[in-house]
């Protein structure tokens, strides 16, 4: 066994661009030089202005037009990523009671937010083990359901559907973090799809962005109302008025909504999530095509059609260590292909994000290969 320090993958067979991480993820490099183009006019100046406003503006626009949003959503942004647009839905958007399907550590947080609130019943929550899904299921008196739609801790991806049987205004809230935009959806199966910049949108981290219907943003408005303590970074209703005029509550990333608003003008020039969705698709043919072939790889989702195309988790067999397999790619700059670290397996985790290049899944495919081959 040759020492591990010393494989190194010929370039002939690395992909072009070596970062595969799941979040952040990879940026595309025209849409830096596009901000950079825009570095002396844009950045730095006041985000209560026409400059900025616009791009805020491009953002929200691109979303919609990209997510086919149906008349009466709305696009709102605010500051903090999805971490903070969980306890933003806690304070804003739950009645009293939730539910929800948990299968992964990020639908996990939401839900230990919900059960830790005091002013809210204790949620029902339906589990699943790492690698499968869970379900909502009709309960009655529950009055906002959560799921997501990619988990990205374990790679298990879920149809957004609405919850049969559910009560008469009950809302569903999808988080959408990361399968929003390789993943297809019909916004009108659920009230909130919510997600961040810095995974398939290939942009920076730091905002959340939810799509909204409008019994979601009735439902905002009657808990203000109500007269319930909001903190007010917190208060939904603030997002959504200072979303209505092109702008958030306090001072946001401009670079994160530039490259955003950019990377969704880009992908709806391409065909938007059409497009995006057989693009990812086409990636995850790639990686699960190849692991289903390998001799010491294969899917660590079993059930295929709940592999997702937007992150692929791979297990590897006793002959290959994971950690180290990675350290060695890292070597050779191919980046973030680890695994969740609180899922403790032997595993390498693929983001397929529209941003990333087939051919890129590919010949990462025959880079695995290449140090495999050294290695066992
Ligand atoms: C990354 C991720 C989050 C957390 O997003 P932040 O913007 O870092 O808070 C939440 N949910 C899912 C499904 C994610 O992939």
């Amino acid at each position: 066994m040759s020492a591990v320090s010393d494989i190194r993958i010929p370039d002939e067979i690395k992909p072009v661009d070596g970062r595969f991480g799941s979040g952040p993820s990879k940026v595309r490099p025209e849409g830096v030089e596009s901000l950079s183009a825009v570095s002396r006019t844009f950045l730095g100046t006041s985000h209560r202005q026409k400059t900025v406003k616009d791009q805020v503006a491009r953002l929200r626009r691109g979303l919609g037009d990209f997510f086919a949003m149906p008349d009466g959503y709305e696009v709102v942004i605010a500051n903090g990523g999805t971490s903070a647009f969980w306890e933003v839905a806690t304070f804003g958007l739950i009645r009293d009671r939730a539910q929800f399907a948990e299968f992964g550590e990020f639908g996990a947080k939401f839900a230990k937010a919900v059960a830790d609130a005091p002013f809210l019943s204790e949620p029902t929550v339906h589990r699943a083990p790492g690698g499968q899904a869970a379900y909502l299921a009709a309960e009655k008196g529950v009055d906002a359901y959560a799921t997501v739609q990619n988990e990205t801790s374990t790679g298990v991806a879920v149809p957004v559907r609405r919850v049969a049987g559910s009560d008469e205004g009950a809302l569903l809230l999808t988080d959408a973090t990361s399968g929003g935009g390789s993943l297809d959806v019909d916004l009108r199966e659920t009230d909130v799809y919510y997600l961040a910049p810095q995974k398939a949108l290939g942009s920076d981290g730091g905002l959340w962005m939810a799509l909204m219907s409008p019994a979601a943003i009735e439902r905002a408005f009657e808990i203000k109302a109500s007269g319930r303590y909001i903190p007010q970074f917190l208060d939904l209703v603030t997002a959504i008025e200072q979303s209505r005029l092109e702008q958030t509550y306090n001072t946001p990333a401009l670079a994160t909504v530039f490259l955003a608003a950019e990377q969704l003008d880009w992908m709806n020039a391409q065909g938007g999530l059409a497009w995006a969705v057989k693009r990812s698709a086409e990636s995850a043919a790639a990686i699960y095509g190849w692991a289903d072939k390998s001799s010491f790889a294969t899917p660590f989702v079993t059930d295929p059609a709940l592999r997702s195309a937007a992150v692929a988790t791979i297990d590897f067999d006793e002959s290959i260590d994971a950690a180290q397999l990675a350290t060695i790619l890292r070597a050779n700059g191919i980046v973030d292909t680890e695994p969740y670290r609180k899922l403790g397996r032997n595993q390498l985790r693929i983001a397929l994000y529209p941003t990333v290049e087939p051919s890129d899944v590919t010949a990462l495919t025959a880079a695995i290969d290449y140090v495999a081959e050294r290695l066992s």
